[in-house]
């Protein structure tokens, strides 16, 4: 028995130089032209390369080939993440949406109408989407957090209430909704043009804003129920692994780049008759940071190896994600301290990538809600103040 190998397959590094190559040719230009301004690229630019990304072969690589999709695994899915994200509006979208949206997975689990209606034009129109679980009472813990409701009425349920922090509900064709009903917490397919849908912005440290979604007595067909009454929030835990390696290796990608843009200014910029890089503070910085992004991304491909490998990854996913937001942010800071004033001008993505990553320590599990899934795990039932029996 022997370990493969840290060697990328070479089909899988061709992709991986494939991608690095677009978001540096065609998404950082882009994004440079857009202005220091721009709080994203604008449409005519987005969908003039979407549709070159179509044309490049980069298109919903994650949605499964069935559907339209490129079908890759994690791990694939880790390797090429890291790359789309080495641009400026790299969240809460790999390319800013250039690459288009994977549909919710949990759609997989909808009936064949559900895929017909949803998940097929999602790829193929490259439409957007979103997953509404918070509400005002909280996000870490759903369970007892959901208000929402849903009652069935003949052929149809009609939903009540109020989702908060909903990112894309203000740009989506439709999202995925989960409300209370008789049998516990439920999901359901909503389109964003029902009577009694409407959304409001929620202005947030980050330039793409989530928004609140109101649901005044939307009236759904039964059929846009996605697997079982009660189903809900374990349809949504079948997500948690992919979702949760996503944000790890975007801010994988994101730290790296961070690291290679203050080393090319520390190389260049001198003070007090001498380039930065020749002082052991900066080089420190820069050493600690490589081996932090190096250790993120080990966490990262070892989850989503064991997650292709049909293993249960939720604890490496886990901690993949933990770390690797948490790392990611303190790089982005520590890198903008050696590029100075250049650090925090909006001519640069840094200061971007820092209000993006303050965000991602909360969203798609927070690091508290991380942090408790490890500790239950090492420690065991003691966790919940209980002193362990031990035998007489
Ligand atoms: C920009 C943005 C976009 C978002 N997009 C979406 C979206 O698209 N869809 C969606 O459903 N949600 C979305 N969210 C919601 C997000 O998932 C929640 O904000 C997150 O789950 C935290 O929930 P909360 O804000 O209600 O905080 P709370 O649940 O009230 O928790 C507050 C703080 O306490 C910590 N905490 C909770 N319990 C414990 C504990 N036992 N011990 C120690 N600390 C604890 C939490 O980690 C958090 O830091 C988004 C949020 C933001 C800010």
């Amino acid at each position: 028995m022997t370990f493969a190998g840290f060697d990328l397959a070479p089909e899988l590094r061709d992709l991986r130089d494939l991608m690095a190559r677009f978001v540096r040719e065609q998404i950082v230009p882009a994004e440079r032209a857009a202005g220091a301004e721009a709080k994203e690229l604008p449409g005519g630019v987005l969908g003039e390369l979407r549709a070159k990304a179509r044309a490049a072969g980069l298109w919903c690589l994650e949605a499964p080939q069935e559907y339209g999709g490129g079908g890759l695994g994690a791990f694939e899915m880790a390797v090429l993440h890291e790359e789309a994200c080495k641009h400026k509006f790299a969240f809460p979208h790999a390319g800013g949406g250039v690459f288009g949206h994977s549909p919710p997975v949990v759609l997989y689990q909808g009936s064949e109408s559900l895929i017909e209606r949803f998940v097929r034009p999602t790829v193929e129109h490259g439409w957007t989407s979103f997953t509404a679980i918070a509400e005002s009472d909280g996000g870490t813990d759903p369970a007892r957090a959901i208000r929402t409701t849903a009652v069935r009425k003949g052929d149809s349920y009609v939903l009540t209430g109020r989702k908060m922090w909903i990112t894309n509900a203000d740009r989506a064709h439709y999202g995925v909704i989960y409300a209370r009903t008789s049998a516990g917490i439920s999901a359901f397919a909503v389109e964003t043009s029902s009577a009694g849908f409407r959304t409001r912005p929620i202005p947030v440290i980050r330039d793409h804003w989530p928004t609140e979604v109101v649901l005044d007595d939307v009236v759904v067909p039964a059929e846009n129920l996605i697997g079982d009454e009660g189903a809900g929030l374990s349809l949504a835990a079948g997500w948690l692994v992919r979702g949760r390696l996503g944000y790890a290796a975007r801010a994988v990608g994101i730290a790296a780049e961070a690291i290679r843009l203050a080393t090319e200014w520390a190389i260049d910029r001198e003070t007090f008759g001498a380039v930065l890089a020749s002082r052991q503070s900066v080089q420190w910085a820069i050493a600690d940071a490589q081996i932090s992004v190096n250790a993120a991304r080990w966490l990262t491909w070892e989850a989503a190896w064991r997650h292709d490998a049909g293993e249960d990854a939720r604890l490496a996913a886990a901690m993949a994600k933990l770390f690797a937001t948490e790392m990611a942010y303190k790089t982005v800071d520590a890198m903008m301290q050696i590029l100075g004033g250049m650090g925090v001008a909006r001519e640069l993505p840094l200061e971007h990538w820092l209000r993006d990553l303050r965000v991602a320590r909360l969203v798609e599990g927070s690091s508290e809600a991380l942090r408790m899934q490890v500790a239950r795990k090492v420690i065991g039932p003691a966790v919940s103040g209980k002193k362990a029996d031990r035998p007489a």
